[in-house]
């Protein structure tokens, strides 16, 4: 299923690309602006199964990327300032942000130097459960156990049932399969139980994860001291929020992630990520509670590109996830002109319900 999907993506951005019909609807469909978002940036890794490559881009990537947007008509801008053109309308240029997704360890030794070397703006959506070490990286964790295994036992509806993993194509379609059913589940909760049992069963370290991998509090405290730097919060325990049973829970995940970060920063977050971010993870509840929260703005990982009609839905604004699975220049170019999301979005300019 995951594969398909990715193959009517490619193909559809292809066919856009080549047939040039993004440039043709750009006036109709290209907005005012986008916000594009990253999570781990490093060197390919040799490893043949690598589930969740779509979350990586290379070093190079990353820096064709930059150089071609700080020399195009774009400017690149901070949330804040995007925020200040989309209530002002000022729409003379269009405009980017850049986002980095869960502060990984990778972006201060691979982008941060690409950054600074551009001098372009760039915000960091923090769960503040990372930097403390109790993060659950579980598609991670998931991954291991798939990788190091050749056959896996799981309690599926109160059955116990055997999974072969031996070859890479098994190793593929068992992690599409398990993916799929842990996000079909009804809550967090739940999906994370079934994780740590395999974790604990497979001997795969989940806590090992989010201290290997994500940034420490001195790394946060570090960066945030530049002026290019935005932190923005990522809840506590980056649950999807939309499966959280009371909206109580949810707030606290909110307000509790901003009070930390601003403890640790000396500055107070004004900026939401939800985590995962798409229309099963965040939805009208938690646009709302963001809003009442008076964060100035909110990001999900719906696709589109910003319009001015967005300036009423501060607390939706989609995002341009910039994947590692498409790493070139023309997959971008489509998707940022708003083509091939607007078709995405059946031509609705706000997706927010
Ligand atoms: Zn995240």
């Amino acid at each position: 299923m995951a594969g398909l999907k990715k193959t009517i993506i490619r193909t559809g951005l292809e066919t856009l690309y080549f047939s040039g019909l993004h440039h043709w609807m750009r006036p109709l469909v290209g907005g005012v602006g986008a916000i594009l978002t990253l999570h781990h940036v490093r060197p390919p890794r040799s490893d043949s199964f690598q589930p969740n490559r779509l979350l990586e881009v290379t070093p190079a990537f990353l820096e064709r990327l930059l150089r071609r947007l700080s020399r195009a008509r774009i400017d690149v801008v901070s949330l804040d300032e995007m925020h200040q053109r989309l209530i002002s309308g000022d729409f003379k240029r269009r405009f980017v942000c850049i986002t980095f997704d869960d502060g990984y360890k990778d972006l201060m030794r691979w982008a941060y130097p690409l950054l600074k070397k551009y001098q372009l703006p760039f915000a960091l959506y923090i769960p503040t459960s990372f930097p403390d070490r109790l993060g659950e990286l579980w598609w991670v964790a998931l991954e291991a156990v798939i990788a190091q295994n050749s056959r896996i036992g799981m309690v599926i509806k109160g059955k116990d049932q055997f999974f072969e993993c031996g070859t890479l194509r098994e190793k593929r379609e068992l992690y599409d399969a398990v993916y799929g059913y842990l996000r079909s589940m009804k809550t967090e909760v739940k999906l994370r139980r079934v994780v740590r049992d395999l974790c604990t069963c497979y001997h795969v370290d989940i806590g090992s994860f989010c201290r290997d991998l994500c940034m420490s509090w001195e790394e946060i405290v570090e960066l945030s001291r530049d002026p290019l730097v935005t932190i923005g919060a990522h809840t506590v325990n980056h649950m999807m929020l939309k499966k959280v049973p009371n909206d109580s829970t949810v707030r606290a995940e909110m307000e509790m992630s901003r009070s930390v970060l601003e403890a640790a920063l000396g500055k107070r977050p004004e900026h939401l990520a939800y985590p995962v971010g798409d229309a099963t993870s965040a939805g009208p509840r938690e646009f709302r509670i963001a809003g009442e929260l008076g964060f100035k703005t909110a990001v999900t990982t719906r696709p589109g590109v910003l319009f001015k009609v967005h300036r009423d839905h501060m607390t939706a604004l989609p995002r341009i996830s910039v994947n590692g699975e498409f790493q070139r220049q023309r997959y971008l170019k489509v998707l940022m002109s708003g083509a091939a999301t607007a078709m995405w979005n059946g031509l609705r300019r706000v997706n927010a319900a």
